[in-house]
């Protein structure tokens, strides 16, 4: 058997090498480096696939969502609403901008931002919330949007994890991850979706105003050349990397496919066995497996992650921690009990191996190695 990986990214480069190696080469024969041809051709050829007017290009996804807050032009102290249960990225940039964050607790069985967590958090002071669509698939973002709505509030879609998800509204409305509210945000770290081979990322939106405030934010503010109309970052997707992104673009779809495929195998294994979650699935939500996380009743998770290790299967526990109980985003200013289902999941989640690449070999021995450590336990 081929030995397990959290994410096979060897394995996907494999596949591709020949293409990736003759772009990766004319980027360098050119040397182009910075805003070379391919950045803009990556641009527009995401634009067509996630069906959005402007894409802009950044240099990770932290700064994509520092500066969607900046474009927004949020004042300090102003609020802004996210989840408890995500990656840090997303209140570390909202404390750096001097903006209060309210977090909130999640929803129990798609672990994405609770509408009665929102709906009670919302004060004449919220400016914005930051939807993350966990582990690939979206929040409930027809609610969302009705409340942001309502209280004049933005939408920041994190899509960090979710790009190429999916949402269908009531009316039969189709959009993609990210394209919903006033900016998407994504991350195109490595062993994300559509991952490059460094450190990238983009920011979406429909709007045509917005989208020239943040292509003059990413590049130091500046309008015309040499002229500063606001202050900005210096935030760039350099052209190795948009070659190949380019290139792994093309191939998101079958990547995507890939991944359901290996999360069917673990969900029809795994929900047989008495104590196991299997991800709950939002029905208006496609699910694009950035991870593949179970939630397990009464087991240590470190001791079950251990055991898994042993065996050569590596296993994450994504989060351990809640963010409203983190030393650097003032866990004085929240209240324990209010986050009782982020609580209990940085208790119980264990994610499994999920990539493009897990074959059946290796996704019943991930299984049955599972089977019998509950069994034991
Ligand atoms: C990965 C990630 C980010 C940050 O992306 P970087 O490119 O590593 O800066 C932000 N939000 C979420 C939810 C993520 O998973």
């Amino acid at each position: 058997m081929k030995q397990i990986q959290m994410v096979d990214l060897k394995s996907q480069y494999e596949k591709i090498k020949n293409e990736v190696d003759k772009a990766v080469l004319d980027v360098i024969a050119s040397s182009a480096f910075i805003n070379g041809p391919q950045v803009k051709e990556f641009q527009s050829d995401l634009e067509k696939y996630l069906d959005v007017k402007h894409v802009i290009p950044c240099a990770n996804g932290t700064d994509a969502l520092q500066i969607a807050l900046m474009a927004l032009g949020l004042e300090p102290g102003d609020e802004v609403i996210t989840s408890d249960f995500t990656f840090a990225a997303t209140v570390e940039v909202v404390g750096l901008l001097r903006l209060k964050h309210v977090l909130i607790d999640v929803d129990p069985d798609t672990f994405n931002v609770s509408i009665d967590s929102l709906k009670a958090a919302i004060t004449p002071k919220t400016k914005a919330i930051i939807p993350v669509h966990l582990f690939g698939q979206c929040a409930n973002m027809e609610e969302i949007l009705a409340i942001a709505k309502e209280h004049n509030i933005y939408v920041v879609e994190d899509t960090a994890q979710a790009i190429g998800a999916k949402y269908t509204f009531s009316d039969g409305t189709v959009k993609s991850a990210g394209c919903m509210g006033e900016i998407g945000t994504t991350s195109f770290f490595p062993s994300k979706n559509l991952g490059c081979y460094g450190d990238g990322g983009a920011l979406f939106t429909n709007d045509d105003e917005l989208a020239t405030v943040i292509r003059s934010i990413v590049n130091h503010g500046m309008g015309k050349r040499y002229y500063y109309d606001r202050i900005g970052v210096n935030s760039r997707l350099d052209s190795m990397q948009a070659a190949v992104l380019k290139i792994k673009l093309k191939h998101l779809d079958t990547y995507i496919a890939s991944r359901q495929k290996a999360a069917q195998y673990y969900n029809e294994f795994l929900s047989q066995i008495d104590g196991v979650t299997t991800p709950g699935l939002n029905p208006q939500s496609t699910h694009v497996f950035h991870q593949y996380t179970l939630k397990i009743d009464g087991i240590d998770q470190f001791d079950m992650q251990q055991y898994l290790n042993d065996k050569g299967i590596p296993a994450m526990i994504y989060y351990p921690v809640p963010l409203h109980s983190q030393e650097a985003y003032e866990a004085h200013r929240y209240n324990d009990a209010d986050f009782e289902v982020t609580n209990e999941l940085c208790q119980t989640v264990i994610s499994l191996p999920m990539h493009t690449e897990l074959d059946e070999e290796q996704l019943k021995y991930i299984c049955d190695n599972i089977q019998t450590y509950l069994k034991n336990a």
